[in-house]
């Protein structure tokens, strides 16, 4: 089974994600994780993205599509994926679909003041990667691995999120359009009082009948 994951960025695709891959054994794949891994050991690759990803600009298509099919053939995803932060750009989506079966796309809606707010709060584990929430969480410590250096992303702070916004809208209506004229595409409202437990219940059944 193979899901993708559609949204702003804070629009809890990772929290959703992280449901997935408990309820059903699939492997998440970020690629903004794959592209931060990659940075923070200084690779190649990793110095080749950093400027656009510490500012929010979208890294050359031809990059991350290899990027994440170099991913996507490792053992572990023979059980199937969930894929967060990846097509983007409707380039992206048709070259997905020459290498994977796609069974459903969740669009996550969110409003733009909910994506301020959640993406203004969210704080990052340097050790292991767990999100947190100022809104549900302690920022003392990584509630997963005990960590204590949480830091807040490059391209959380204020200046840049608006640019990632627009530069989302801009694509994602074309993208949208492409998985639902396959019948893949499931959307659900996130609401600004939803936590994402509450977010995960509504497409639960929905993959469960995958
Ligand atoms: P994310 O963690 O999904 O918000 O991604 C962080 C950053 O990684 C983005 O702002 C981009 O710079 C880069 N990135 C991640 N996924 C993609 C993608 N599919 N296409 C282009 N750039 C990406």
């Amino acid at each position: 089974m193979n899901i993708i994951l559609n949204g702003a960025s804070g629009s809890g695709k990772g929290s959703m994600a992280g449901f997935l891959v408990r309820d059903f054994g699939l492997v998440h794949i970020s690629t903004g994780d794959l592209f931060r891994e990659q940075i923070a050991k200084q690779t190649p690759l990793g110095k080749k993205v950093e400027s656009y990803v510490s500012t929010g600009k979208w890294v050359p298509d031809e990059v991350t599509i290899e990027v994440l099919i170099d991913r996507m053939q490792q053992p572990d995803c023979a059980k199937g994926v969930i894929l967060d932060g990846f097509p983007r750009t409707l380039n992206q989506a048709i070259e997905l679909d020459k290498v994977l079966n796609v069974d459903l796309v969740i669009a996550i809606e969110v409003t733009d003041e909910i994506v301020q707010t959640r993406l203004g709060g969210r704080y990052m584990c340097r050790d292991c990667g767990t999100i947190h929430s100022t809104r549900w969480d302690k920022i003392d410590k990584c509630k997963k691995c005990g960590g204590i250096d949480l830091y807040q992303r490059d391209d959380d702070k204020a200046e840049f999120i608006q640019k990632r916004l627009e530069n989302f809208k801009l694509n994602n209506s074309e993208i949208l359009d492409f998985y639902r004229a396959k019948n893949k595409l499931f959307v659900v409202q996130d609401k600004i009082e939803n936590t994402p437990a509450d977010t995960y219940a509504l497409v639960k059944d929905t993959v469960a009948k995958l």
